[in-house]
C-alpha cells in the first residue's frame, strides 16, 4: 500500500510551541515573548471563553444549530445571503474549499512571490498547477493590478492577501477592481483578508454589488484571537447558492469554536482594542528600529535585517522568537507581531541589540 506520489508536494511544518522551544533554552516558557505567527497578544474575548465554557457538556452532539447561527451571524455582518458565507476550519479551510469548488485537474492559480504557502499547496493538493507574481522589495512589495497582470496568463484563480503577508501591504479596491476587470470572465480573484480588521482600507465585499469573479477570505484568527480553535470563513459570489453543500467538510468549524466564534464575534470591544494595539505596534516598530522597514496593515512588521537566520536565534536566545523569512525567500527579512506594548518595546530594544 502507498500513497499517491506526493513527492511535488512541500510538506507542511508548523511552528514550534513556546514549551519546546522554552525547553531548548532552559527558560520559562511564560518568559518567552512569541511574536512569530501573528497570533492576537491580548488573547481570546472573555466572552468567547465564557461561550466556551458554556457550551461544554454539549460537545457530545454535532453543531447543528451553532454552525448555522454563526452562518447567519456572519451574513449579517456582512450584509450578504447566507449561502455567500462558507464557514471553514480558519480560512485555511476556506482555500481548501476553492479550490474544490474552482479547479479542475491541471487548472492554474496565480499567488504572490513571496507569500503565504497554503494557497499553493491546497491546489496542488487537488490536483492543480501553481504560478507565481512577484511582489517587489525594492518597491515595498507594492500590489497593483499591472504588476499581477504581467504574469497572468488566464489562470482560474488569483490570490491577492491583502493586507500582505509577511509584508504588510495593501491592494487598493481599485486596483483590484482594475485586475478583475483585465480577467477572463471565468478567472476568480480571491481576496486574502486573514489581517483585514487591522487595515485602515475597505474591504473588497464591497465590489460584491457590483461583480460576480471577487471572493473574500476572512478569519477569526487573528483580531479575533481564536487561532487555536480554527475558524475562518469564505465570502463567495451571490450565484454560487448550492456549491457550499457540495465542497464542505461535514461541520468544519466544532461546536465550541462555533460558540466561541459568534461570541467574539458581537465582543466590539475586544476586536477594537486589538486593532488598536496592533496599529500601535505597527508604528512604534517602524518608529523605532534601526533597520529598514515595509509600511504595514497588519499585526506585524516586516524588517530587513541582513542575515536573519542569525538575528532570529540570536533573538530566541533572548526569549523573542520571530519569523525568519528565509521560507518565504526572504533570508535578509525578519517579520515580528506586534505584542503587548511591553512585549513590543522589548523586542525591538532586542533586535537593536542584535543588529
Ligand atoms: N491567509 C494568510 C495570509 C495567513 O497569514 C494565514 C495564517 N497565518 C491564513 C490565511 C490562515 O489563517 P487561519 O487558517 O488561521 O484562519
Amino acid at each position: 500500500m502507498h500513497t499517491r506520489d506526493l513527492s511535488d508536494h512541500s510538506p507542511y511544518v508548523p511552528g514550534r510551541g513556546d514549551e519546546e522551544v522554552a525547553r531548548e533554552l532552559g527558560i520559562d516558557p511564560a518568559e518567552l515573548i512569541t511574536l512569530s505567527s501573528n497570533e492576537n497578544p491580548h488573547g481570546a474575548s472573555p466572552d468567547a471563553v465564557e461561550a466556551i465554557r458554556e457550551s461544554a457538556e454539549s460537545i457530545s452532539v454535532y453543531p447543528k444549530s451553532s454552525h448555522a447561527d454563526l452562518i447567519a451571524g456572519l451574513a449579517e455582518e456582512w450584509d450578504l445571503a447566507e449561502e455567500q458565507v462558507w464557514l471553514s476550519a480558519g480560512a485555511d479551510g476556506s482555500i481548501d474549499y476553492l479550490s474544490r469548488a474552482m479547479l479542475e485537474p491541471d487548472d492554474r492559480i496565480l499567488i504572490p512571490d513571496p507569500g503565504f504557502a497554503y494557497y499553493g499547496m491546497s491546489a496542488r493538493y487537488h490536483h492543480g498547477e501553481v504560478a507565481t507574481y512577484d511582489l517587489d522589495p525594492a518597491d515595498d512589495f507594492e500590489q497593483t493590478a499591472e504588476s499581477i497582470l504581467d504574469a497572468y496568463a488566464g489562470e482560474r484563480m488569483i490570490y491577492v492577501t491583502s493586507p500582505h503577508n509577511p509584508s504588510g501591504s495593501v491592494m487598493d479596491l481599485s486596483e483590484v477592481r482594475l485586475l478583475a476587470d483585465a480577467t477572463a470572465e471565468e478567472t476568480l480573484v480571491v481576496v486574502d483578508e486573514a489581517y483585514g480588521e487591522f487595515a485602515e482600507t475597505p474591504s473588497a465585499v464591497e465590489l460584491f454589488e457590483e461583480r460576480d469573479d471577487v471572493a473574500v477570505l476572512r478569519t477569526f484568527s487573528k483580531a479575533y484571537g481564536l487561532a487555536g480553535l480554527r475558524v475562518g470563513y469564505a465570502l463567495v459570489p451571490e450565484d454560487w447558492a448550492d456549491a457550499y453543500a457540495r465542497v464542505n467538510t461535514p461541520f468544519a468549524a466544532s461546536e465550541l469554536a462555533c460558540r466561541a466564534a459568534l461570541a467574539a464575534l458581537v465582543d466590539d470591544e475586544h476586536v477594537e482594542r486589538s486593532i488598536e494595539s496592533a496599529r500601535w505596534g505597527r508604528e512604534y516598530v517602524r518608529e523605532h528600529v534601526d533597520a529598514p522597514t515595509v509600511e504595514s496593515a497588519g499585526n506585524f512588521v516586516l524588517i530587513e535585517v541582513g542575515d536573519a537566520e542569525a538575528v532570529t536565534e540570536a533573538l530566541q536566545h533572548e526569549g523573542i522568537i520571530v519569523r525568519d523569512c528565509t521560507s518565504f525567500g526572504l533570508p535578509e527579512h525578519v517579520r515580528v507581531t506586534t505584542g503587548t506594548r511591553e512585549e513590543t518595546r522589548a523586542a525591538v530594544e532586542a533586535i537593536n541589540d542584535v543588529l
